[in-house]
């Protein structure tokens, strides 16, 4: 099987699934104060070490939560959000009003710092660092300028950040940002929230005094153990060219089809990632004949693929729907080879060209 779906999650680490298996093969909780409390404790904050050092802040700073969508709720819930037109649903759904992308699917500045001078009200702005659809990478550095010039607090989804980017520099302007283990080689259910500043967000889970009185109930110690093993390699990650090998994908693409469209194109990009459709393609058609040859990829964004909806973020581009539901995403990682793309680009080629002659 060929696994090109990295986006919706990522295979698990060989150091995560050693760093649980020995969490696991342990007792204690990390609230005790014996020595297998200590030891669960220490897996925590080994991991909470970790992260801190990737991102470079103080530890203090990491709340673990159930995963990034805990993590975005945590940050937003509550506040007036502005958020651009292309976030992750579990942002999206707390936006009082949306940033508008241009059709290259990046943000329009100009419409942030009218919006914000516009409404008083608003007191959080969310970007993401980078979209998972498309892998197109926002200018947080300038979005961070414009929200801290009028006062506002900016929260980043960085989830499709990780192993792509240096982290460092989007939490040194985030004033919030979130993080999910599973898309870079941890387990699913776990994540983390950085309160890059002292104005805390409020806690959604109440009662303990776990994670600072942040984020009450006993520590999920293994997925922690996993999250920290899993981030210690994010270096690693960003070090191995995937990039060419999305090049070589899109060039293959076009060599086969002269009517395709690679959506953020024109934009910056992270290297894992390629969005695309050919006119008559339908990307349910797409995914069933790859999906019989074994071959995972995804339409749109995980969440929208089974319903036939266009993807809100194509669609916020501009791109017409008709068009949006042709949209197949291809996310690679580490360890994806030229021999799985070069078996995509033969499976959609024939299947690519069985349109074609029935269309003719
Ligand atoms: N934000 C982005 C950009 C994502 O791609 C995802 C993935 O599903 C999430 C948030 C949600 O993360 P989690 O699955 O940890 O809740």
């Amino acid at each position: 099987p060929i696994y090109l779906d990295w986006n919706a999650t990522a295979p698990l680490k060989q150091a995560a699934r050693e760093a649980m298996r020995a969490a696991l093969d342990d007792v204690g909780n990390a609230s005790s104060p014996h020595g297998p409390g200590r030891r669960a404790r220490r897996r925590v904050e080994d991991a909470r070490a970790i992260l801190a050092r990737q991102l470079n802040i103080d530890p203090t700073r990491i709340v673990f939560t159930s995963g990034a969508t805990e993590a975005n709720t945590t940050a937003l819930t509550g506040a007036h959000v502005l958020a651009s037109a292309i976030e992750h649903p579990s942002v999206a759904v707390w936006a009082k009003s949306k940033i508008p992308v241009d059709a290259r699917g990046l943000i329009d500045l100009d419409a942030l710092d009218r919006m914000l001078g516009d409404d008083p009200l608003l007191s959080i702005v969310a970007v993401m660092a980078v979209n998972n659809e498309t892998g197109v990478i926002q200018p947080i550095g300038e979005v961070a300028d414009i929200v801290h010039r009028h006062g506002r607090r900016l929260h980043v989804d960085a989830v499709q950040a990780a192993g792509r980017l240096d982290l460092a520099p989007i939490a040194a302007v985030a004033n919030t940002m979130s993080l999910s283990a599973h898309k870079l080689g941890g387990p699913q259910g776990i994540g983390a929230l950085l309160l890059t500043d002292d104005l805390c967000a409020t806690p959604l889970l109440r009662g303990g005094s776990q994670e600072r009185r942040r984020r009450a109930g006993t520590e999920n110690v293994a997925a922690i153990a996993g999250f920290g093993a899993a981030a210690a390699e994010l270096q690693h990650d960003r070090a191995t060219d995937v990039a060419s090998l999305r090049d070589a994908l899109e060039a293959g693409l076009k060599a086969r089809a002269d009517d395709l469209v690679i959506y953020g194109e024109g934009a910056p990009r992270v290297g894992n990632t390629s969005c695309f459709g050919a006119p008559d393609l339908p990307a349910e058609t797409v995914l069933m004949a790859l999906d019989l040859e074994q071959i995972a990829v995804s339409s749109g964004s995980a969440c929208s693929s089974g319903a036939v909806e266009p993807s809100p973020v194509l669609l916020a581009m501009g791109v017409d729907p008709t068009a949006a539901r042709t949209a197949i995403r291809v996310s690679m990682g580490p360890t994806s080879t030229r021999a799985d793309i070069d078996r995509l680009l033969s499976a959609w080629g024939s299947l690519y060209d069985r349109r074609r002659r029935r269309a003719a």
